[in-house]
């Protein structure tokens, strides 16, 4: 197995892309710590379930990512990790004038400064192996602006510039860093921002995801958590072994507009 004792601490990864990620890197060889904010019996059958398609062993680590301390007590009660991939993430849509301040507040701490924090307690170990992958979950929204979106656009184009820091730190000690940036995948996050931009472009489901959501998506299609956790895997390959301080996009063709 192309991963095989290599541990991954993924964040944000009970749904959607994260869990899309954990599933391939596992399916890869690596074992991996899967988590989330919350502490149910729901995220520890998911890792159970996890491990028992791929053979990989997958823990489940509670860790709230607003919070400083606990991204870096996750990466300490893991034992360190060999591949850290920082994809915890919200959103909020409102004009910049009606934008709630703690809205603000939560999603740099969340889309970015949570990344800062794993990466600080991530970093010396891989160093000290002379081995590390470090793959940031930007966006198409890294490298391009939406309205109502300022929270999210700004942690995310803070997080391709943080994930070019961390790879120049990085650079000569067999450790890289890069920033996927994905156009829409259909999960839960993009799923809840239907009913507002229904409301807001007067449209029914299906007019808003064609006409709205992958209007800027040339492709005409989502893409999917395979496809991002595919990416990352890739990334943890000896052949991206010189790809480092870039970003990688999976967004149908999104940022060739
Ligand atoms: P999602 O809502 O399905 O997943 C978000 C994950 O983050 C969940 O596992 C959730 O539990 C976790 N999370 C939220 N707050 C947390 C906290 N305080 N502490 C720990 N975990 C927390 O959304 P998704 O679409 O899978 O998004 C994952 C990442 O991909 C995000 O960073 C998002 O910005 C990015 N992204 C998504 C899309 C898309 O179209 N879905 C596109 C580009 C980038």
């Amino acid at each position: 197995m192309r991963l095989a004792g290599k541990r991954a601490v993924v964040t944000g990864s009970n749904s959607g892309i994260g869990l899309g990620i954990a599933r391939e890197l596992a399916r890869a060889g690596a074992s991996v710590v899967i988590n989330s904010f919350t502490d149910t019996d729901e995220d520890h059958a998911l890792a159970a379930e996890i491990a028992a398609e791929t053979g990989a062993e997958i823990r489940y680590i509670q860790a709230d990512m607003s919070d400083p301390e606990a991204c870096r007590a996750l990466i300490s009660q893991a034992g360190g990790c060999d591949i850290l991939v920082n994809n915890a993430g919200i959103q909020h849509v409102a004009r910049i004038d009606e934008f709630p301040g703690e809205k603000w507040d939560a999603i740099l701490a969340i889309n970015l400064s949570s990344a800062f924090h794993t990466s600080a307690a991530a970093l010396p170990g891989m160093y000290d192996k002379g081995w590390g992958r470090v793959i940031n979950i930007a966006s198409a929204h890294g490298l391009t602006a939406s309205p109502y979106k300022s929270a999210y656009v700004a942690a995310k184009h803070g997080i391709v510039g943080l994930s070019k820091v961390t790879a120049l730190e990085a650079a000569g000690k067999g450790v890289t860093c890069n920033a996927i940036c994905p156009g829409y995948v259909l999960t839960p996050i993009v799923e809840k921002q239907i009913p507002d931009q229904m409301q807001t472009h007067g449209m029914d489901r299906e007019t808003v995801i064609k006409e709205v959501m992958l209007a800027r998506q040339p492709s005409g299609e989502f893409a999917t958590v395979e496809q991002v956790g595919g990416t990352a895997v890739f990334l943890c390959s000896d052949a991206a072994a010189q790809i480092t301080g870039t970003t990688i996009s999976v967004d149908g063709g999104w940022t060739a507009l």
